[in-house]
């Protein structure tokens, strides 16, 4: 037996309830995976609440991160014993995810540990913060370099913003973080933010183009605030779009694009193929200190998860959220 998060569809309509669960009704898979951390990502947040579609099929165990150690493998490349980690594969989504004591997955989804890690280290990155790598990687990929300019990340106070100026921070790029809470700018600026900004400045569809300021961006917003990041980026400029955090909308010109030469770097996390995600996580053990780690991470207990989805779907949750699947 195991304890996990399951969420049912009823009458009333989805509900998610920490269960006790047989081994028996776990899905198919060649590696099943005694999780030790888990996290709540936005998506898992919706997931939970039943904000949006995310689950294709109930009940689902929801949770798209878990980290742990193997206790059964048939997948060749991975024994018993080892420490692994998973992002995404539309785990917790179309398989039963990491929010539960055990998983059972196909072994080709799974990553090593970096064995600098622990794992709820792994999972105070979680998902999140593999795609801000993932959007440094997309910047750096585009000639973006410190010395091309400032950068803007938006939607910082959350999870994927607040690696993301972590990172780009301590590669030395001169980073704007931009916020809905600006009580929250002494934190941004301990991550290394250089300036803080009101979410209130993009909220407006804008012009076709602005003054020029961004070398480069993060943005996981979507909706007038990425339009907006277009509008002002300089001539050759870089925004990786990661998220929807403020709608999934996009009405924008191709001014920038066509006249000033902007990228639009698309982030998918999800399907990343196998050697981008090694080599993200090897950077982002190398990369991200400890230190900034615990500085962005809220511990809680897998019942914890059911009452934080709404928080952070509300913009309420600063940072990163990891769940102790055995408390
Ligand atoms: P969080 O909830 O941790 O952070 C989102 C942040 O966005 C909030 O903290 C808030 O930042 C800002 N925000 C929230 N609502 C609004 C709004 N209405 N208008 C403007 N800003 C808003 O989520 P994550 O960081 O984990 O994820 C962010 C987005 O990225 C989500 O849409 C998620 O689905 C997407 N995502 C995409 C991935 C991919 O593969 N492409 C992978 C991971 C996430 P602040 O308080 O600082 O303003």
């Amino acid at each position: 037996m195991f304890k996990a998060i399951l969420i049912e569809q009823g009458p009333g309509g989805d509900a998610a309830a920490v269960r006790e669960l047989d081994d028996a009704r776990l899905p198919d898979g060649d590696v099943t995976v005694r999780v030790e951390y888990s996290t709540v990502n936005y998506k898992d947040a919706l997931a939970i609440t039943g904000k949006a579609p995310v689950v294709r099929h109930f009940p689902m165990v929801p949770g798209i991160d878990f980290a742990g150690t193997v206790e059964s493998s048939t997948h060749p490349d991975i024994a018993a014993g080892e420490k692994v980690l998973l992002n995404g594969w539309g785990v917790g989504e179309m398989h039963w995810g990491g929010l539960a004591q055990r998983a059972r997955v196909k072994g080709d989804w799974l990553i090593p540990l970096p064995p600098t890690m622990t794992a709820r280290q792994a999972m105070a990155i979680g998902t999140a913060g593999y795609t801000a790598m993932l959007a440094v990687m997309a910047l750096e990929r585009h000639g973006v370099t410190p010395a091309s300019g400032e950068i803007l990340v938006t939607g910082a106070a959350g999870g994927v913003g607040s690696v993301a100026v972590a990172l780009l921070a301590q590669r030395g790029y001169r980073v704007a973080a931009m916020t809905g809470r600006l009580e929250e700018a002494e934190f941004l600026t301990r991550l290394g933010a250089a300036e803080v900004l009101d979410r209130a400045m993009y909220a407006r569809a804008p012009k076709p183009l602005a003054k020029e300021r961004w070398a480069g961006a993060v943005d996981v917003v979507g909706s007038h605030t990425l339009a907006n990041v277009c509008a002002a980026s300089r001539y050759g400029g870089v925004v990786a779009a990661c998220g929807l955090a403020g709608g999934m909308d996009f009405a924008s010109t191709v001014a920038p694009f066509i006249l000033r030469g902007v990228t639009l770097a698309g982030i998918d996390s999800v399907y990343r193929p196998r050697a981008d995600r090694l080599h993200a996580w090897e950077r982002l053990a190398r990369e991200l200190p400890v230190a900034t780690l615990d500085l962005i991470t809220t511990d809680i207990g897998l019942a914890e998860a059911i009452a934080v989805a709404p928080r952070i779907l509300a913009g309420a949750v600063r940072g990163r959220v990891v769940v102790d699947t055995n408390r």
